[in-house]
């Protein structure tokens, strides 16, 4: 069932957003993962050439795969905080409905 948001709860976390930005900072996405020999170390060495950082997963629910975090912010984010979007009023569909509690790489704000 969705979540029911008051105006009380939106304000609160728009709030919060400002403050943090989490969400547009980095990237986060799933990499497959190969189980050949040596290809753990090579895509390791790989991913740290290029910047990206791997999450390691406590729950091991996506051992197929690399959680990666590309440091790359979004060109519509503002430089410094408060933390804006130059866009928000027809930011994509993904950022509108985006829960930052689900991001690992950091730690959301909400605490509505
Ligand atoms: S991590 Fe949470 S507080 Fe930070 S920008 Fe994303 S939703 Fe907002
Ligand atoms: S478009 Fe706006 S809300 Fe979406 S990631 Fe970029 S700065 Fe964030």
């Amino acid at each position: 069932m969705p979540e029911t948001i008051t105006e009380e709860v939106r304000a609160k976390r728009s709030a919060a957003c400002l403050e943090c930005g989490g969400c547009c900072k980095n990237v986060e996405v799933l990499l497959p993962r190969s189980f050949e020999e040596g290809a753990d170390e090579k895509a390791r060495e790989w991913m740290a050439a290029r910047g990206f950082r791997v999450l390691e997963d406590p729950d091991g629910l996506i051992m197929q795969h690399y959680r990666v975090v590309i440091d790359i912010p979004c060109p519509h984010l503002s430089k410094q905080a408060p933390w804006t979007c130059d866009i928000y009023e027809t930011r994509p569909a993904v950022c509108r409905e985006f829960d930052g509690r689900k991001v690992q790489s950091v730690e959301c704000k909400w605490e509505v």
